[in-house]
């Protein structure tokens, strides 16, 4: 372990200005705190963070990066509190260690995807400070290389998966090659012993017989590139178990067909001298096409700048060469932590700009292909990450609108939207979502969901609230007309109706509220004669005979015609009775019959107008409705359903429009009258099946 002064020397090494006494004190600060604590190993817990904090001085990062390093574990495994720790160290050392723990937390949650998945959403929330992301890999790269001391193999197992699948690729994301390295090599080790093994083995044995070939391939492309006036470093190694391990499975190859086990990099003075190395080793060898990538002029997302290239060496073994600069191999090795060291006088934009390289490189797209093929993070590639304008974080599936947004914030933000800001400019609701958007709803007391809006959600949560309230929307329109109804209903019992007579029917139906019966009675859940019962049992038997009879009737009278004129109802606007109607006298063929509001009577054909009233029990009428249904299974035939049961027939049915997820039929349908078609209209409403209907 790192000895106080050790670190302090460290530290001060790079950084002379460093405050000294501030990084005593939190060296003293956590071995007081973590006290007697001990690691599964048996040495003292204080151990960990100071390894840690000396990690991060490999990195050369600032004394609040190393602080943090060494308080880190203090407020989750001790007494000490992020005040105490601003007291002592400042609000900005507070800040990183609170991050730090926070990150912690997600360990905790749940082992699987979900897991994986909180921790990305962290990450984005709480890295606004690159530094506490380092601090977090650092932890997590101690706590691997200190794993084999975990006694219980299930735990040993959990923390090696997680390594695995978050850390290693979010080192890979920022860059630090180094550290994902070593943590994919130790994950490995554990979760997968026999492979390790076996491949160590193959390793070893092929070290024995070549006697060193590694040395001797460097050494033959070092006196190349120095016959051409290069002055260049060579060092060569073998690919770890894992990176062989993972081309065997990706490539369903055995050992002996992973030809390229080696790999040299080269170090050049220059970016010139990089081009000319490349020049002279595709001259002296030949190289393998397809595998040669220019990282120098086109640097990766996340800064990494190389060039790579595969040579046949002696014609029959491959090899992997890297060629760069001294300045790149640090920065490729430790990412934006190298650029962090380096360039820490030079940020104008201070750690906004830490925040925008971050984002960039976790959520890099455009290099998918190279960046995310292997890395279960790849699983956020079909989610994207929203706030509000007051920095909270939502996660939404991709192509989320601002209504999915909105819904997603609360349930009651989603009812009363009815617009959106996004990025601070006005945009349609419909807008899918980019990662990062700052979206602002607006919203009015007065408003409601719209059916449209179930065109373009995207998430259940949304559509589950919009169908809800829908649904609230027609039921309380189709109890209004329940009630209209009702008092026609309650004026034929022999009976004067009051609330008291409405509550005993209530319990006769069993129904708990006014409102159900209304609905009902609204929907045709319910026919008169049952709702008569219920007001006044017996009351039906002498209204029995007549209801039948009118039943079968399927006359129209009209009043207001000369007897015997014929007449037709026009199939322009098809008038049922209740409809206000007028009459079109036409030369020779009698009386049309047609609605008032008909546009054919706005055109002012050449006929004479005549003011009729329906007659008694007209019946018979064909009302045409228009009608949208959600496009699934079944919603055709539940309408059917519904018509039969409201005793009306479908004289003809036409599809009219194809519009998904909805589709569109014009039906025209006999029926009594008119409040025996807006009974129907109203249960049509009600129905699950249907988005929309209404009397064309
Ligand atoms: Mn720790």
């Amino acid at each position: 372990m790192l000895r106080q002064y050790e670190l302090v020397e460290r530290v001060l090494g790079y950084d002379p200005d460093a405050d000294q006494a501030l990084l005593n004190r939190a060296y003293v600060y956590t071995v007081q705190k973590h006290g007697s604590q001990q690691r599964a190993s048996g040495d003292p817990y204080f151990s960990h963070p100071v390894e840690v904090a000396g990690l991060m001085t490999d990195l050369k990062l600032d004394q609040e990066t190393i602080i943090t390093a060494l308080l880190h574990d203090t407020v989750e495994d001790t007494l000490a509190t992020i005040e105490d720790i601003e007291a002592n160290f400042g609000p900005e050392i507070a800040r990183l260690v609170d991050g730090v723990t926070k990150l912690s937390k997600i360990e905790q949650m749940a082992e699987n995807e979900r897991a994986a998945e909180n921790l990305r959403k962290f990450l984005l929330a709480m890295s606004e400070d690159i530094r506490v992301l380092l601090v977090k890999l650092a932890d997590r790269l101690h706590n691997m290389r200190t794993l084999h001391f975990i006694k219980s193999p299930a735990k040993r197992q959990r923390i090696a998966r997680e390594t695995m699948d978050i850390y290693a690729p979010l080192a890979e994301r920022v860059g630090m090659y180094e550290y994902m390295r070593e943590m994919q090599l130790l994950a490995f080790e554990q979760l997968e012993p026999e492979a390790f093994a076996t491949l160590g083995r193959r390793l070893e044995e092929l070290r024995s017989k070549d006697g060193g070939q590694v040395d001797a391939i460097a050494l033959k492309i070092k006196q190349a590139l120095a016959e051409s006036g290069l002055m260049v470093e060579v060092s060569g190694r073998e690919k770890h178990p894992y990176s062989i391990w993972k081309k065997m499975a990706e490539r369903h190859v055995n050992f002996e067909q992973v030809t390229d086990i080696m790999a040299f990099r080269v170090i050049c003075e220059n970016e010139a001298d990089c081009y000319h190395a490349l020049g002279v080793l595709h001259t002296t060898w030949q190289f393998l096409p397809g595998k040669f990538k220019d990282y120098i002029s086109t640097p990766k997302v996340n800064g990494y700048r190389s060039l790579h290239t595969s040579l046949m060496y002696e014609n029959s073994m491959r090899v992997e060469v890297q060629i760069r600069t001294r300045e790149m191999h640090q920065r490729n090795e430790f990412g934006l932590a190298a650029h962090w060291a380096y360039k820490q006088d030079d940020r104008p934009d201070g750690q906004v700009g830490w925040l925008r390289d971050l984002i960039e490189i976790v959520d890099a797209s455009h290099d998918a292909e190279e960046m995310l093929e292997h890395t279960r993070l790849a699983i956020y590639q079909d989610r994207i990450f929203a706030f509000t304008p007051k920095g909270a974080l939502f996660q939404l599936p991709k192509g989320a609108t601002a209504v999915d947004f909105a819904f997603a914030v609360h349930t009651d933000l989603g009812a009363l939207t009815v617009g959106a800001k996004i990025n601070g400019r006005h945009m349609p609701l419909r807008t899918p979502l980019q990662n990062g958007d700052v979206v602002e709803i607006i919203k009015s007391k007065n408003a409601e969901p719209q059916l449209s809006w179930l065109g373009f959600v995207v998430t259940g949560k949304a559509r589950a609230a919009i169908r809800r309230a829908l649904r609230m929307k027609e039921r309380e329109e189709v109890a209004g007309i329940g009630r209209m109804l009702f008092d026609g209903i309650a004026a034929r019992v022999p009976a004067k109706i009051g609330k008291k007579a409405i509550r005993e029917a209530l319990k006769r139906l069993e129904m708990e509220e006014e409102d159900d019966l209304m609905f009902a009675i609204g929907s045709a859940r319910i026919s008169d004669r049952e709702v008569m019962e219920a007001l006044v049992p017996g009351s039906t038997a002498e209204i029995e005979e007549s209801a039948d009879w009118a039943r079968r009737e399927k006359t129209i009278s009209i009043r207001g015609l000369t007897p015997g004129v014929g007449f037709k109802l026009a199939e322009c606007c098809h008038p049922v009775p209740g409809d206000r109607i007028v009459g079109l006298r036409k030369q020779g063929e009698g009386v049309e019959v047609h609605a008032i509001d008909c546009f054919h009577l706005a055109q002012g054909e050449d006929a004479d107008w005549l003011d009729l009233n329906w007659g008694n029990r007209s019946q018979g009428a064909v009302g045409r409705l228009r009608v949208t249904l959600y496009d699934r299974p079944g919603t055709l035939a539940e309408i059917a359903g519904l018509f039969a049961r409201n005793l009306a027939n479908v004289k003809t049915l036409s599809h009219t429009q194809d519009d998904p997820p909805f589709s569109s039929y014009d039906i025209d349908l006999e029926v009594q009258d008119l409040a025996h078609l807006t009974r129907i209209l109203s249960a049509l409403r009600a129905s699950d099946a249907v988005a929309q209907a209404e009397r064309i």
